[in-house]
């Protein structure tokens, strides 16, 4: 029905999240009715991700890529280094300290347990995490694990629990407020606040 460019536009866009086919094909004909200058603009800022981004050598949050290895967290020495918080993603990180209540550091897992695989997804901060914690073992006091409560976030935090249980750190829990099968991205501050304020410790 649409010719070439907008048909690879539909495919590419209608893989991105929150976005379907119908959206995709609004987007690509908003984008070609309107100015050069905007789509001029979304090439550069596209390519600004692969040349101007990565991602911290310690949390794994995204960082400007200015010579800094460590993020303005993992580098700021008036952060909590004896807490580390753990997140699916960086928009639940944005989340966390929105809510101003928590002052530690982070780790970005990128993603959760499968509810459909049982195998242990490869492309997890896992290893990453437990490297970070033996290295510094003395330093860290306490493992926050921030997911979602969900399955896939249940699952997810039964095997950290396994995982972290040797290393003797202490490991928490989200407690209160957020309802179940709800994502911490969407949490306001204030229930965020209140769930990090009353995490249960596992034991
Ligand atoms: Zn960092």
């Amino acid at each position: 029905m649409y010719p070439k460019p907008i048909k690879e536009f539909i495919d590419k866009f209608a893989k991105l999240p929150g976005i379907g086919p119908r959206q995709a094909a609004r987007l690509a004909f908003w984008l070609l009715n309107g100015p050069k200058e905007t789509r001029q603009n979304l090439k550069r800022v596209l390519e600004g991700l692969d040349k101007d981004a990565r991602t911290c050598g310690l949390c794994h949050y995204v960082i400007e890529n200015d010579g800094n290895d460590k993020c303005h967290f993992c580098d700021n020495p008036s952060r909590d280094h004896k807490t580390i918080c753990v997140v699916e993603k960086e928009t639940d990180l944005a989340t966390i300290e929105r809510s101003g209540t928590y002052k530690g550091l982070y780790h970005v897992l990128g993603g959760l347990f499968s509810a459909l695989d049982t195998a242990v997804p490869k492309h997890l901060k896992l290893p990453e995490l437990i490297n970070r914690i033996e290295n510094r073992k003395k330093e860290t006091e306490e493992v926050i694990l921030a997911l979602s409560p969900t399955h896939e976030g249940d699952l997810t935090a039964h095997y950290l629990e396994r995982l972290l249980k040797p290393s003797k750190v202490k490991i928490t829990r989200l407690g209160r407020g957020l309802p179940y099968g709800s994502d911490v991205e969407f949490a306001d501050a204030q229930t965020l606040s209140g769930a990090l304020e009353s995490r249960k410790e596992i034991k």
